[in-house]
């Protein structure tokens, strides 16, 4: 068998990080078996439709290097792959289940169906288009078929409803949770097809997986309630024979472990929820994204892989092309992966470790331009070098070494109560005067000259270096002061030294 899957997300929004673990599990899967990754984009509600959605998805997908087979800009044997271009297609569908009493006309109006769900709900039930109420509501089943007719040439609108069969159980098997089964009773009859002409989500999702020759559908739980109308939809058309198996992924959970994590729980920890920054189109609102963050797309991918699937063993480091080799649906877990932010920091940190400084010198300069700073090559590896080891994400390489590429030109107050005494300024021009003269300009030449400056005038180092990284960086933090030092050359420090002797004001 041709293993063939499928992601097929709604543009309806940015894709959550939910989502693109399904897109990654179904990548998994299909390289693993050798078969074909299709992306299909369902956009048949037009109310939900959100532009710049589709074109989020696709540069996610990208960007994590989950390359589709088949898709909208690919193309492929079944194009097209966007639903919309796609409407022709299901309507006869829709008439084939009329014609074999799988499916009706509904003829009820928005309002007569609202003011039912009222009824029900002053009862304190809830309403449900069903066996039980069908019969007294205005469809093909109660009408005649002259009655019928007429409506229909009088252009009045209708829906297309699907016919559950009453008193049934559904079976079936999905490949993570075991057999599974549901009484046709909690059934509505949904709507296939409706009054704008357009398929509804399970009429287009449900034959579109049957003309693509979809093997698997690997989606997440919160499909699993369609499941038994998407089998009896199977079971209508006669198409039981090629009907995919199933697999329901399970939940993406918040850090707490109680729900399904949302944006809310993302701003409120300050960890991103999406893969790529969204600016949604009609408030302008930004939500943070992985990208943008600072997370290398490579430990973003090896995070959803791990959250709801175990390799078996106690490896945590997976490449893309490693995970291909391990994944297997039967690890994937039916219950709920609990996010964990600081490990997904800490994965990222072990990617940037992997790193050469050459690489990252190379995604470091990227960020350099965009901020106006020229800087060269081997200078910016030299940097890296330097503070790789305290970098977590991407946008760190900037906040631990912006002093390499912009002289401070404020010094933090509470380094210069502690560190800066009358005697100060004296002791630094002193300095600069012997770095002047330390040849060649490296580190242990420097070390050197301030160490026998210091024995000489009987200092202590720390009265000397501790106000020297003040007016080298700005203030207490950074690498070893004479690596930083080395680095940033004796014109600029001698520089930096008599600058900043001139401005802290005490
Ligand atoms: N369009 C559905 C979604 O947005 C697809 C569900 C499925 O994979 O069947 O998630």
């Amino acid at each position: 068998m041709q293993v063939r899957v499928r992601f097929a997300p709604s543009p309806t929004g940015p894709l959550h990080i939910g989502g693109l673990r399904t897109a990654l599990y179904n990548f998994l899967f299909a390289r693993k078996h050798k078969g074909t990754f299709i992306l299909r984009i369902e956009d048949t509600d037009q109310t939900r439709f959100v532009p710049g959605a589709e074109e989020y998805i696709i540069e996610s997908l990208k960007w994590c290097g989950l390359y589709y087979d088949e898709g909208p800009g690919v193309g492929g044997p079944y194009a097209p792959y966007r639903q919309s271009e796609r409407k022709n297609i299901y309507r006869e569908y829709a008439d084939k289940l009329v014609t074999s009493g799988n499916a009706y006309l509904a003829f009820d109006t928005p309002e007569e169906i609202e003011s039912l769900r009222k009824t029900a709900e002053a009862d304190g039930r809830v309403f449900q288009y069903d066996y039980s109420v069908r019969i007294n509501l205005k469809n093909s089943l109660t009408l005649s078929e002259t009655e019928t007719k007429r409506l229909i040439e009088k252009g009045t609108p209708y829906v297309i409803r699907f016919k559950i069969p009453e008193n049934k159980t559904i079976e079936a098997n999905d490949l993570i949770r075991g057999s599974v089964s549901f009484p046709s009773s909690i059934l509505d009859d949904k709507v296939l097809f409706k009054a704008d002409g357009l398929p509804t989500y399970h009429l287009a999702n449900v034959v579109d997986d049957y003309l693509m020759k979809i093997t698997h559908v690997i989606r997440g739980e919160e499909w699993l309630p369609s499941l038994p109308l998407h089998i009896l939809l199977y079971k209508a058309f006669g198409w039981e024979e090629s009907m995919p198996q199933f697999a329901h992924l399970p939940l993406i959970l918040k850090p707490g472990g109680q729900g399904k994590l949302s944006k809310r729980d993302g701003d409120k920890s300050g960890f991103p929820v999406f893969p790529l920054q969204w600016k949604d189109p009609f408030n302008e609102e930004i939500s943070a994204g992985y990208r943008e963050t600072g997370y290398l797309p490579a430990a973003v991918v090896n995070i959803l892989a791990l959250l709801g699937w175990n390799p078996g063993s106690e490896k945590e480091i997976f490449s893309l092309d490693e995970l291909v080799e391990a994944f297997s649906i039967d690890r994937v877990s039916k219950s709920g992966a609990r996010f964990d932010p600081e490990k997904a920091r800490w994965f990222n940190q072990q990617y940037i470790k992997q790193k050469s400084d050459c690489e990252l010198a190379d995604l470091f300069i990227t960020e350099l331009t965009k901020k106006g700073i020229k800087a060269d090559i081997d200078y910016v590896e030299s940097v890296v070098n330097l503070i790789k080891e305290r970098v977590i994400l991407l946008n760190d390489l900037w906040e631990q070494s912006y002093f390499f590429f912009i002289a401070p030109e404020k010094y933090n107050a509470e380094t210069i109560k502690k560190v800066w005494k009358t005697e100060t300024p004296g002791l630094l021009e002193d300095i600069a005067s012997v770095l002047e003269n330390a040849e060649p300009f490296n580190q242990t030449v420097i070390e050197n000259a301030i160490k026998k400056y210091a024995e000489e005038h009987q200092t202590g180092m720390g009265k000397i270096m501790n106000p020297l990284r003040l007016l080298l960086v700005g203030g207490s933090f950074g690498p070893h002061l004479t690596d930083i030092m080395a680095l940033l050359g004796k014109e600029e420090v001698i520089k930096r030294i008599r600058y900043g002797i001139k401005a802290i004001k005490v």
